[in-house]
């Protein structure tokens, strides 16, 4: 027993060789992406083929040659049985454990097999399979001390951490101090390599590449590869090259998680809450998730890292890491002005050599009327919002021009609102330079004598930025947007945004709802006082937090058919002749509901399945 998180429900599966051959009846995935399909289909494979566990092979299915992957021996023997045809590829796409996660992903997003095989693997490209392997440089001995300073063992379980690393499990949720984000990774990752193992970082964005990635490529240098972007090439080559163990550290968006390194001692999530962590495709997996399932089956430890982390992640078992004391700026509460600013709010930024302020409304202001017919002014293509941005008004849903719905007008009397107004309102009070940052300004120079004004865009990890003043405008806003994890997102954002400001600096929030626990929760610094408070709210709205949600469409019996299936929560809507129905379930209930929607879209009475839709 190494630590207390090596937890006693911790499943690793055992690994057979990945170049083992295999003869006789195997199993296959067809590469059908279909639910219908969603099933092994037996075949017979030949010993001359070469082929094994994770080998993309044809076979002939309904008359026609398929490509398939082998997933391993087979009982279930038919009485008729054909052959594997040949083998499409000598690269193995998986081994046993690699085969358990996806099944894992598949199982819980009620995802075809061979649609989650699909978005693990980067599409192939034969000629790199032919192209030799670039030497493997000499990795050297595995990282030494030197790489992770000690702040990590003055956390409070640090400790803990640093010694499940060395050879253990379990998962860990991380809550960085704002300076200290990019070192506690480095620290993570020092030591699984001191433990023999290797390590993947998955972050939510690859442009700018976030400070946390450069500084674990900064700390380990040839043993790391960044696997973001590129083209289907690169990408490829990479992938065979990790699975290849030319690297024992990957940094990387998403996909990443699925990288083929073997030994894996680490998986760590940074800023584990991001949006970007969910792929918008099937299997719509979130990498905090299939983090999760590959830590168990592997024995890694899973960190789970973010400046307030999310209410799925701490919702699960977990050790919590996070700095003994406040490193946090203190945060002043005040009510907004007239305009949104309030006098406490201007005074500071005339006095701040560096400041940042969060407005997380985009543009200039909300056209409100039209000034030719006197009626609300709404989009004459779909009615939706009009918002004045870069000197020009648009649609905020269809992004048409604005014209008016009633008349087709196009002059709006606007309430001035936004970063843009933000940025016009800084640049007459404060004493230095001031510029809006968008979602495509690189990242700037650190300690620059400038005011910056942004949104969610310009949260990004940039390192730290140590200014003297951060304001977070319109935090009621942020609170009443729609969606269920609305008030969660905002309230990580205004954490990020608070982790620009100094230890000795200012933090003004301004809002007409001090006593809300989400303002509480950032001025006390503890985002587990809102945590206890939003639970009950979710749970309360049908969607207790760490519970599957399925979006499901299909015919009209597909309402009776779920409701036979007894979930916690269904929602009933319809569009036409299709039923689109929104299922809570309970976590342990996911198997069965998989099982029925395969079995129902065998039938045709289920269309689609779509796990963890957006609320
Ligand atoms: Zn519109
Ligand atoms: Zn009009």
């Amino acid at each position: 027993m190494r630590s207390a998180a090596r937890s006693a429900d911790t499943i690793t599966v055992p690994n057979s060789p990945r170049e083992a051959v295999l003869s006789g009846p195997v199993a296959v995935c067809v590469d059908r992406p279909l639910l219908s399909l969603d099933r092994p289909f037996t075949y017979e494979l030949a010993l001359e083929l070469g082929a094994g566990v994770g080998s993309l092979v044809r076979v002939p299915f309904h008359g026609r040659p398929v490509r398939a992957w082998v997933l391993g021996p087979t009982d279930d023997v038919p009485e008729r049985v054909l052959k594997v045809r040949d083998v499409v590829s000598p690269v193995r796409c998986f081994d046993d454990r690699g085969l358990e996660v996806l099944r894992r992903v598949s199982e819980r997003y009620v995802a075809p097999l061979a649609t989650v095989i699909g978005r693990a693997i980067p599409p192939r490209v034969a000629s790199e399979e032919r192209a030799p392997a670039p030497a493997r440089p000499d990795l050297g001995p595995p990282a030494n001390g030197a790489r992770s300073d000690g702040r990590l063992h003055s956390y409070r379980n640090g400790s803990a951490l640093l010694d499940a690393l060395e050879g253990g499990a379990g998962t860990f949720v991380v809550r960085p101090g704002p300076a200290d984000e990019a070192a506690v990774a480095v620290a993570c990752v020092g030591a699984a390599l001191e433990g023999g193992r290797t390590a993947i970082v998955v972050v939510p964005d690859a442009d700018p590449v976030p400070a946390t990635a450069a500084a674990i490529v900064d700390a380990f240098g040839e043993e790391v590869v960044l696997f973001l972007g590129g083209d289907k090439r690169e990408r490829y080559r990479t992938w065979l090259d990790v699975a290849g163990a030319r690297y024992r550290v990957v940094v990387g968006t998403r996909p990443a998680v699925f990288a083929p390194l073997r030994d894996l001692g680490l998986i760590y999530v940074h800023r584990e809450g991001h949006p970007q962590h969910r792929d918008e495709r099937s299997p719509s997996y979130h990498a905090r998730e299939v983090a999760s399932m590959r830590g168990e089956v592997e024995g890694a430890v899973v960190a789970l890292s973010a400046f307030c982390p999310s209410m799925e992640a701490s919702a699960r078992e977990h050790v919590a890491v996070e700095p003994q004391g406040r490193p946090w700026a203190p945060v002043e509460v005040v009510r907004p002005g007239p305009e949104g600013r309030s006098p406490r709010l201007v005074r500071a930024l005339r006095e701040a050599r560096s400041a940042f302020l969060f407005e997380p409304v985009r543009g200039y202001g909300v056209a409100r009327v039209c000034r030719s017919c006197g009626e609300p002014a709404a989009c004459a293509s779909c009615l939706g919002t009009l918002r004045l941005e870069r000197g020009e008004i648009r649609c905020v849903v269809c992004e048409a021009p604005g014209r008016c719905a009633s008349c087709g007008a196009s002059d709006f009397g606007v309430v001035r609102r936004g970063a843009e107004r933000v940025e016009e309102w800084a640049r007459s009070v404060a004493s230095v330079p001031v510029s809006l940052l968008g979602r495509d300004d690189a990242a700037r120079p650190r300690g620059g004598e400038e005011v910056l004004v942004g949104g969610l865009d310009a949260l990004k990890d940039l390192g730290p930025r140590a200014l003297d003043l951060v304001g977070i405008l319109n935090a009621d806003a942020s609170l009443h947007r729609p969606g269920v994890d609305a008030r969660e997102r905002a309230l990580a954002a205004w954490f990020e945004a608070a982790s620009w400001a100094r230890r000795d600096g200012r933090v003004i929030v301004q809002t007409n709802a001090p006593n809300d626990p989400a303002i509480q929760a950032l001025v006390s610094g503890r985002p587990d006082r809102f945590r206890r408070a939003e639970a009950p709210r979710r749970a309360e709205a049908g969607f207790p937090v760490g519970s599957p949600v399925f979006r499901v469409s299909g015919g009209a019996e597909l309402e009776a058919e779920l409701r036979a299936l007894a979930p916690r929560t269904l929602l009933v809507s319809g569009v036409g002749d299709a039923t689109i129905c929104l299922v809570v379930l309970d976590p342990g209930d996911v198997g069965t509901f998989g099982a029925a929607m395969r079995r129902l879209a065998g039938r045709g009475v289920v269309t689609r399945v779509e796990g963890e839709p957006h609320l």
